[in-house]
């Protein structure tokens, strides 16, 4: 039988059960056996000393571009999960723009046998709505639900026919799952390459103007009155968007939300170079026109980023999602135009949203409900929660330990992020699954 583990004299914060407090945690086998203010030692745990350090549930993230199969030189689900741990993250979720797409009942079987085999992290695919995410047929749903998708989505292409979506989400509602949205309309985004602002005319670049969201954002909110499906927004980038949603839930309407750690901290600014936007001009400098920072929905305007802040303050916003789209470095060493959208997000996500607490009023613990049991509730899966009998999925992290960003020391093979060199507080010390660390200090 393997040793109990026991973690000591860490912040346990519990968003589900509103616990903070100075706590000890003790594992049995794949479970949480206690936490109690001391549980006593017995010479045969192991011991993890956690004084000084949070541990939280498990991270969850409902939004990851794995690239397997198809782009392996991107990423790989094993390269992915890796990443993953590192993160703090326990359970992702992989979206289906994978060569061939996730749009049937075969490539979904692959996915969870490659998961269960080779991963140490547990991944839950999402089916493509369309086949070969073209927009045009409706994919087999109900099969792919049988084989264990969480919800329905052809990310990185929006589902742009509001009939395919009116039938999308009319099936999704038989199969009580949600379709997840790239909102983005691409008439009004065709050939453009970063936020449509003053900043893209400073560096004449073609941007995208807010409302290539916000028009697909409104009309998804209809078409869920409508047929009564679970719309579900991912990345949402624009002020217009979380005003949209927020009268929506107001109305009553079935919609939910995410958003990006890059969207919460960073602006269209970041094309320019600079990571500190303080809502003033900036010149182009010898840093500006940085492809890192390319990535779709765009980073907005100042006013936006601080709309997706209000909107996680007043609970709008339902869950933070990374996005996590890994590229190769062919693909950003080169000029805006050709330069691919993504950011891999899921090695910075901790520290990014950490520095939120010292500039907004967000505190740590609604972070903490918006990675783990605000996704579980999401997933209707019984994770997310610290609690005697719960599955021991933990991240224990220190929220002051500086740490400077090296894109070389990724697990993740993509090292593409506008935040290398930056200097963040926030350093993920163990990630537990299942009762076992996947991932200590580097390792
Ligand atoms: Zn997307």
């Amino acid at each position: 039988m393997a040793k109990k583990i026991l973690i000591q004299g860490g912040r346990v914060i519990n968003p589900k059960t509103n616990l903070d407090s100075t706590m000890d945690v003790l594992i049995s086998g794949s479970k949480i056996e206690s936490v109690a203010p001391k549980i006593q030692r017995t010479k045969d745990y192991t011991l993890i000393d956690a004084s000084n350090y949070l541990i939280s549930p498990g991270f969850i993230d409902i939004h990851c571009h794995l690239r397997e199969p198809g782009e392996e030189y991107k990423e790989t689900i094993i390269t992915g999960t890796a990443a993953a741990a590192a993160g703090g993250f326990t359970t992702i979720c992989a979206m289906p723009n994978t060569i061939p797409a996730m749009d049937n009942r075969s490539v979904i079987e692959f996915i969870n046998n490659k998961s269960k085999e080779e991963t140490s992290v547990d991944i839950y695919p999402i089916g493509a709505v369309t086949k070969g995410r073209k927009g045009e047929e409706l994919t087999e749903m109900a099969d792919m639900a049988k084989a264990g998708v969480i919800g329905f989505s052809d990310d990185g292409n929006p589902v742009f026919d509001p009939n395919i979506m009116r039938q999308a989400l009319a099936y999704s509602s038989s199969l009580n799952l949600p379709i997840i949205n790239h909102c983005e309309v691409p008439e009004l985004s065709k050939g453009a390459h970063m936020n449509e602002s003053w900043v893209s005319t400073l560096l004449g670049i073609k941007g995208m103007p807010n409302s290539a969201e916000d028009i697909m954002v409104a009309r998804d909110i209809s078409l869920s009155k409508l047929t009564g499906g679970h719309i579900h927004i991912a990345h949402v980038s624009t002020k217009g968007s979380i005003d949209l949603i927020r009268k929506a839930k107001d109305e009553g309407v079935n919609i939910t939300c995410e958003v990006t750690p890059h969207h919460l901290t960073l602006t269209d600014k970041s094309v320019l170079g600079i990571n500190n936007d303080t809502g003033n001009y900036s010149p182009i400098t010898t840093n500006s026109y940085n492809t890192m920072a390319k990535v779709n929905p765009p980073l907005r305007s100042f006013e936006d980023k601080n709309a997706m802040i209000e909107g996680i303050l007043d609970g709008t916003i339902d869950i933070i999602a990374t996005d996590h789209a890994p590229h190769s470095q062919v693909e950003k060493m080169c000029t805006m135009n050709e330069a691919a959208f993504g950011i891999s997000v899921l090695e910075t996500a901790l520290p990014s949203l950490i520095s939120l607490t010292e500039t907004t009023k967000i505190p740590i613990p609604l972070l903490i409900e918006k990675l783990t049991i605000a996704p579980a509730k999401f997933l209707n899966l019984d994770i997310g929660s610290i609690e005697p009998e719960k599955v021991a999925d933990l991240t224990i992290f220190d929220p002051t330990e500086e740490w400077e960003i090296q894109p070389n020391n990724f697990l993740s093979k993509g090292k593409n992020t506008p935040l290398e060199g930056d200097i963040l507080k926030g350093k993920i010390k163990t990630t537990i699954k299942k009762g076992v660390p996947i991932y200590t200090n580097g390792k």
